[in-house]
C-alpha cells in the first residue's frame, strides 16, 4: 500500500530562495503549456479539417526545452524535473477535463498554492534531513519515516514550507485483535480501557515555565530592536522544543494503540467547542488532539487495525460501565465515578474508556 507523508521544512534563506525559484519555474512551465494547449484547442475548433494533434506531456516538454528554456536562463538554475512534472500535471488536468471529471485547467498566480515536484535522487538522511535534487539537503522539524521514495512535492502555505512524498509499505500485522477504548483527558494524556494510563511528557512542564518566564522578562523590550529579536528567537526555539516533545509523546501513544490492538475506539472531540472554554483550551492545545487523530488514522491504516470514532454526543463519562445506568449529571471535578444504581466505583476516565470499548465489542 502507498502511504503519504507531509511535514514542515526548516529552511535557511538560501534554501528559501531556491524553493521560490522552483515554484517560479513550475508556474511558468504550467502557464506556458496551458496557453499553448488552449491555442491548439482554439485552432482545432475553427479548423475541423486540419486539426493539430493534442500534445502529450512528453511533446510538451520537448517543445519547452526547444522554445522556452533557451530564452529563459533561470530555468537552468532549477531541477529539470520541475517543469517536466508541471507539464505532466497539466496533461493530467486536461485529461480530467476531457473526461468531464474536472473543469478547464486554470492559469497559476504567484503566491497562490505555490508548489513544485522534484523527481530523482530523493533520499532520507537520518531522522530530520532529506536530500533532494539540485536544492540539496533540507531539514525538517518532525522525524522522517525511514523509507525509499523517488519524488517529492514542496509547497508553500503563507510563509511556511512543506514537503510531501509517498512511499510503499508492506502492511504490518497488528499484534492482536483486541479492542481498546481510549479516553483522552486533561489530567492524563490518555486512559485506556485496559487500565493503562499514558501521562503527558514530563519534561514539558519545565520548559513551559521557562517559556512564560522568558516572555515576562522580555515584555518591555522595544518591538523590532535587536534585543527584542534575540529574545524572540529564543522564545521561538523553546516553542519548537516543546512542540517536539509533545509530538514524540503522541507518536509513542498512537503507535502503542495501533500496533497492539485490532480496534481502537476514540471519541470525536468537539475541539472547537472545547476551545471556547478557555481553561480547557490550553490543555487541549497542549496535548494536540488534532495531531493525535492524524497520527492514529495513518498508523491504524499501516498496521491494518480499525479506528472507530464515536459520536461526540455519546455520554461516555456518564454511563456506569458495570450496569449501564446513565447518570443525569456529572461535574467536571468528580474524578471518581460512583454508580447510584449498582454501587460500582471506578476512576472517571477509566470508566469512559471502558464504555468506548464496549461500543465496538
Ligand atoms: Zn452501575
Amino acid at each position: 500500500m502507498l502511504l503519504g507523508f507531509k511535514t514542515e521544512l526548516k529552511l535557511n534563506n538560501q534554501h528559501r530562495i531556491a524553493l521560490m525559484k522552483h515554484c517560479g519555474v513550475a508556474r511558468h512551465a504550467w502557464n506556458w503549456g496551458l496557453g499553448l494547449t488552449k491555442q491548439i484547442l482554439d485552432h482545432n475548433k475553427v479548423n475541423p479539417d486540419s486539426k493539430i494533434k493534442f500534445p502529450s506531456a512528453i511533446d510538451l516538454h520537448k517543445w519547452l526545452v526547444a522554445l522556452v528554456k533557451s530564452e529563459n536562463e533561470w530555468y537552468y538554475e532549477c531541477s529539470k524535473s520541475t517543469p517536466q512534472q508541471a507539464l505532466m500535471a497539466l496533461r493530467e488536468a486536461w485529461k480530467r477535463c476531457f473526461n468531464k471529471t474536472a473543469g478547464v485547467p486554470k492559469f497559476k498566480k504567484k503566491g497562490k498554492r505555490d508548489s513544485f515536484t522534484l523527481e530523482g535522487t530523493v533520499k532520507i538522511l537520518g531522522n530530520n534531513k532529506i536530500q533532494v535534487p539540485v536544492i540539496g539537503v533540507l531539514k525538517t522539524y518532525e522525524r522522517l519515516p525511514q523509507v525509499l521514495t523517488k519524488s517529492c512535492t514542496i509547497s508553500r502555505q503563507a510563509d511556511r514550507w512543506f514537503i510531501s512524498f509517498r512511499f510503499e509499505v508492506n502492511q504490518q500485522d497488528c499484534l492482536s485483535d483486541t479492542v481498546v477504548g481510549v479516553d483522552l483527558g486533561v489530567k492524563a494524556l490518555a486512559t485506556l480501557s485496559t487500565g493503562e494510563v499514558v501521562l503527558g511528557a514530563k519534561s514539558y512542564k519545565k520548559h513551559e515555565a521557562k517559556l512564560s518566564r522568558m516572555q515576562w522578562l522580555n515584555r518591555h523590550k522595544i518591538i523590532g530592536s535587536n534585543n527584542w529579536k534575540k529574545a524572540q528567537l529564543q522564545i521561538a526555539r523553546l516553542h519548537m522544543k516543546i512542540a517536539n516533545i509533545r509530538k514524540d509523546t503522541l507518536h509513542k501513544l498512537t503507535t502503542l494503540l495501533a500496533k497492539n490492538h485490532g480496534t481502537v475506539v476514540i471519541e470525536d472531540l468537539n475541539v472547537s467547542g472545547m476551545m471556547a472554554n478557555h481553561k480547557l483550551a490550553k490543555a487541549i492545545a497542549d496535548m494536540g488532539f488534532f495531531e493525535f487523530r492524524r497520527q492514529l488514522t495513518y498508523k491504524c491504516e499501516l498496521y491494518g487495525s480499525k479506528l472507530l470514532v464515536v459520536d461526540r454526543w455519546f455520554p461516555s463519562s456518564k454511563i456506569c460501565s458495570s450496569c449501564g445506568t446513565k447518570k443525569e449529571t456529572l461535574a467536571l471535578n468528580e474524578r471518581v465515578f460512583e454508580c447510584g444504581h449498582c454501587g460500582f466505583v471506578i476512576d472517571r476516565d477509566l470508566n469512559a474508556a471502558v464504555n468506548l470499548k464496549k461500543i465496538a465489542s
